[in-house]
This record gives C-alpha cells, sequence and structure tokens, in this order.
C-alpha cells in the first residue's frame, strides 16, 4: 500500500471539480450558490460544492432521455453492453487509488477501507454486466399456433439518490444493474462526497460508454434530488438514505406521475447471541465488526446486541477490549482502522444520541464521547451501552453512528420479541451452532437480511449478497442478487398467434 505520506501529499494535489456531469460533458452550473464544506479528519475546508437545481436535474434528464430514446445504448445487442461495463470495472480497478482517495478525503473513511469499497465496485460491476446477456425471460407453454413469452425491458430513465456512506459502492449498486438492463442513469450522490461519482462517470466515458449513459449531478437533496423525484421524465427513482428521506421521496414520486421507487432506508440491526456459541471471542469480534466499522454509519449496522444473560457481562467485556484496540486516527493514514464521523452534524447527532442514553438511565460501558477534539476532526469513540430502556432512544432510534446498545434475554421467545420491536426490519444477526434454532430465527425475524453464524465469517468465503426486501421503516423494493437487476427492468408480455 502506498505509505502514508504519499496518500497526504496526494490529497494535498487533488483538485475538486465538482460541477456536473451531463451529456458526457462537465457543464457550468446555472446556480452560484455553494455549500462550504469541510474536511471530517480537521475541520479545514475543503473547497465549496457548488449547488445544482432544478435546471441542472432537468438538463441530467433530458441527456438520460435523449441517449435511451436513441436506442444506442438500450438497443445494443446485450453482450457489447456488458463488454463496456467489464471494460470499465477494470478502469475502477486501475483507477482505485484516486476513487479511494476522493472517499476517504471527503467523507472521513481510512484509506484501507476505502480501497476495498472500490474492489467491491469493480466487482458490482462485473456481477451486473453478465446478466445484461443472461436470458431471464419466461415463455409459457402453448398450442403451436400461439407463442407467449415474457421480455425484460429496461425502464427507461434511472434517478439514483445516494448517500455519503460508502460513496463509491453505493453508486455503483445503483448505476450498475440500472445501466446492464439498458437503462440512461442520473445519478445524484450526497452532497458530502460527489467526487468519486463523477470520477465514475468520466471512466465510464473513457471506456467507450456512451454520453448520457450515466450522467452525474451533485448538489442538495431538497434541490437537485427533490427534482429528479419529481421530474415527470424520470421512469425509475432508486434510492438508500434515511427514512425520513424516503418518506419525503413518495411524497414527491405521488406528485408527479406514476412511477416506481425502490427504497432502502434506515436500520436498527440486531444481533442474538445464544449461550451454545463455541468461541466468545469470535463473537466479541464480529459484534465489534458489525457496529465499529465505517463508524457504525452503514444502514445494515449491528447497532443493538441481545445477548443471553449467561453470556452478557464477559461478552460486553470483550467487546470493549476490542473497541479500545482499534486505531483511531486520520483516515489517511494506513494504520487507522476506525476514523472520524462524516460530518460536524452527524458526530452531533451520535453525541445527542449518547446524552439521551445516560439521561434515560442506561449505564454506558465505554465510549460516549468526543475524542481527538484538538485535532479539529469529527471523532467519536466507539461506544457501549448497557441496560437500555427498551422504548427508549437507545434501543429504538436509528443513531448512524458507533453506538452499541447491548441488551440480555433468557428465552428464545424473548430474544425473537427484543429483536422484532423496533419500526425497522433491514438486517439481523443471529449466533447459534443450533440448526433447529438456526432456521426458526432466520424465519421469525422481520428483517429483509437474516445471517446465521455457526463460527466466525471466513474472509475468503466470500459472495455476492442475495436480493433482499426490507420490512416496515428500512424501505421497499429488492435490492442486490438477480431481483436486484431485475427491479431495474419492466415485464412486458408478448403474445403471438401464428
Ligand atoms: P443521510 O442522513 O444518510 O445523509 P439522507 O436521506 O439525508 O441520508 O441523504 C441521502 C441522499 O438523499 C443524499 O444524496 C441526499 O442529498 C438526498 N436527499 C436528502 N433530502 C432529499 C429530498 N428531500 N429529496 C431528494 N433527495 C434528498
Amino acid at each position: 500500500m502506498t505509505a502514508t505520506q504519499d496518500w497526504f501529499a496526494q490529497a494535498a494535489a487533488l483538485q475538486a471539480d465538482t460541477r456536473p456531469l451531463i451529456g458526457g460533458t462537465r457543464v457550468d452550473l446555472r446556480s452560484t450558490e455553494t455549500l462550504a464544506r469541510v474536511s471530517p479528519a480537521d475541520g479545514r475546508p475543503l473547497g465549496a460544492l457548488a449547488i445544482g437545481s432544478d435546471a441542472d436535474a432537468d438538463a441530467a434528464v433530458g441527456a438520460a432521455r435523449a441517449m435511451f430514446d436513441s436506442g444506442v445504448w438500450s438497443d445494443m445487442a446485450p453482450l457489447f453492453r456488458k463488454g463496456l461495463l467489464m471494460a470499465l470495472a477494470d478502469a475502477i480497478d486501475r483507477n482505485r487509488e484516486s476513487l479511494a482517495l476522493w472517499d476517504s478525503v471527503e467523507m472521513g473513511k481510512p484509506i484501507g477501507a476505502a480501497l476495498g469499497d472500490a474492489f467491491a465496485a469493480a466487482h458490482i460491476f462485473r456481477f451486473y454486466a453478465e446478466f445484461a446477456d443472461k436470458p431471464l425471460a419466461s415463455a409459457a407453454p402453448t398450442a403451436p399456433s400461439l407463442i407467449q413469452y415474457g421480455r425484460r425491458e429496461p425502464r427507461g430513465v434511472v434517478a439514483a439518490i445516494t448517500p455519503w456512506n460508502y460513496p463509491l459502492p453505493n453508486a455503483a449498486l445503483k448505476a450498475a444493474p440500472a445501466m446492464a438492463a439498458g437503462n440512461c442513469v442520473v445519478l445524484k450522490p450526497s452532497e458530502l462526497s460527489p467526487s468519486s461519482a463523477l470520477k465514475l462517470a468520466e471512466l465510464a466515458l473513457e471506456v467507450g460508454i456512451p454520453p448520457g449513459v450515466l450522467n452525474v449531478v451533485p448538489g442538495l437533496g431538497r434541490t437537485v434530488g427533490a427534482a429528479l423525484a419529481a421530474h415527470p421524465g424520470v421512469d425509475f427513482v432508486a434510492f438508500t438514505g434515511s427514512t425520513a428521506t424516503g418518506r419525503e421521496l413518495m411524497r414527491l414520486v405521488a406528485g408527479s406521475g406514476l412511477k416506481p421507487l425502490q427504497l432502502e432506508c434506515g436500520g436498527k440491526s440486531a444481533n442474538l447471541v445464544f449461550p451454545d456459541i463455541a468461541d466468545l471471542d469470535a463473537v466479541a469480534r464480529d459484534a465489534a465488526h458489525r457496529i465499529f466499522d465505517n463508524g457504525g454509519q452503514l444502514c445494515v449496522a449491528g447497532t443493538r446486541l441481545i445477548c443471553h444473560r449467561s453470556l452478557k457481562d464477559e461478552l460486553v467485556e470483550r467487546i470493549v477490549q476490542h473497541a479500545s484496540s482499534l486505531k483511531i486516527g486520520h483516515p489517511l493514514d494506513p494504520e487507522t482502522t476506525y476514523g472520524p464521523l462524516a460530518s460536524q452534524a452527524r458526530m452531533q447527532a451520535v453525541l445527542d444520541h449518547c446524552d439521551a442514553g445516560r439521561t434515560e438511565g442506561a449505564t454506558l460501558r465505554h465510549g460516549g464521547e468526543r475524542l481527538l477534539a484538538d485535532s479539529g476532526g469529527f471523532y467519536v469513540a466507539p461506544t457501549v451501552f448497557e441496560n437500555a430502556p427498551a422504548q427508549g432512544r437507545l434501543a429504538q432510534q436509528d443513531i448512524f453512528g458507533p453506538v452499541l446498545t447491548v441488551m440480555a434475554f433468557d428465552t428464545d421467545d424473548e430474544a425473537v420479541q427484543l429483536a422484532n420491536d423496533t419500526p425497522y426490519g433491514l438486517s439481523a444477526t443471529v449466533w447459534t451452532r443450533d440448526l433447529s434454532r438456526a432456521g426458526a430465527m432466520a424465519h421469525r425475524l422481520k428483517v429483509g437480511r437474516a445471517t446465521v453464524l455457526a463460527a466466525a465469517p471466513n474472509s475468503m468465503a466470500f459472495a455476492f449478497p442475495m436480493a433482499a426486501e426490507p420490512y416496515g421503516q428500512s424501505g421497499f423494493g429488492a435490492e442486490a442478487g438477480r431481483e436486484g437487476f431485475e427491479a431495474y427492468t419492466r415485464l412486458k408480455a408478448v403474445e403471438m398467434h401464428l
């Protein structure tokens, strides 16, 4: 890996260009308004973000529509579309350092993790490129004079609105299946971290993907994002972000004609630990990863540890040890495993949750405070609370930060009841070696993704996630896997009498 000094030198030389990329060219924004941005690592200015407007969103939708209607992309032989997306995946690999650097600088992700994100993004493009030319249609058994078959067609213009926590993988997870299916995309990355998405769109052009297939318009949610959602020229809206914004998008979409929406929103994922586990330290290590990786800023973060009472004290002790051993520091230092939170607002929100936890009587076992304040960065200590009231803020709300709430149970029914007792339903983890219990838990938990751990996950047992749909306030619509590709297609039934 590049040495620390090199990352700092490269970061110092970065020149942000956050103008939108529309129809294959960088265009000047129609508005002169800007958003001041600061580095999460040290609070220093990062360069202003030009704020787009309805007119910029409209121009991007126009470019995507023109390319889609031309048929150059949507009617291209799928084999060639696949080839271009594979070439884009290779280009992501070749540029992984610069892509990772942008995400690390803009949202404070440790550089090692950001390099992993770039690897993941290339993998996502390869996975979906393969779908471009695979037969997914169905045909009915019919009399000889009749042919009936189902055909999957692209939806048209897709608006993808993405958050800052995994800037590049989130962009890929929407753009890759959408493009593979033959759609043209307008991507609105988060205002905190637009540069890797812009770079991705530049790479798409470099490898020969036609201009207008992938357009990127940075800007605020309430301006560019809202304009895209409400735009009558958009055929599908794919969103990852907070539940509040998801709700707002449903309103905007409802007011602008009928178009489908896919929402992946907040979560409050439970991590259930049963007494038949073999290796408590493996559980502790995994639980610490699930809540402290990326500073807990992920929708599937394992925020609630729901642990059998007989193990709880020992497990908490070990999780606290893991929290203490994290290497907290500047995200551009390759040794860092735990960086700052992405913004001052995020840091303040997480600290407010910690205060609320203390006020509602929870026991603080670790953290709960700002760290490295002298650096000017937005660091919050990895935090562990116990004895939080089940209906209180800590146990119920999506904190989107490194705060673990530990709860104890005595019976399996109680564990399920606790796990299902939030408005969210994105994912859950179950530690058990008992096959019957594993099956029962996987089916009874009201979540889109249920992971059973009979042993610590093997890092070499790496597979692309299957499609899943969340429960409750975590959203709806399939993401990932095959169905996550099909979501970007429209099913047409063709009937031919011969
Ligand atoms: P987070 O709190 O994780 O940033 P948000 O839901 O605020 O989650 O943001 C996720 C994405 O949604 C970002 O790209 C943001 O700009 C966008 N967004 C925020 N508000 C709106 C809105 N009213 N309409 C459309 N997009 C929005």
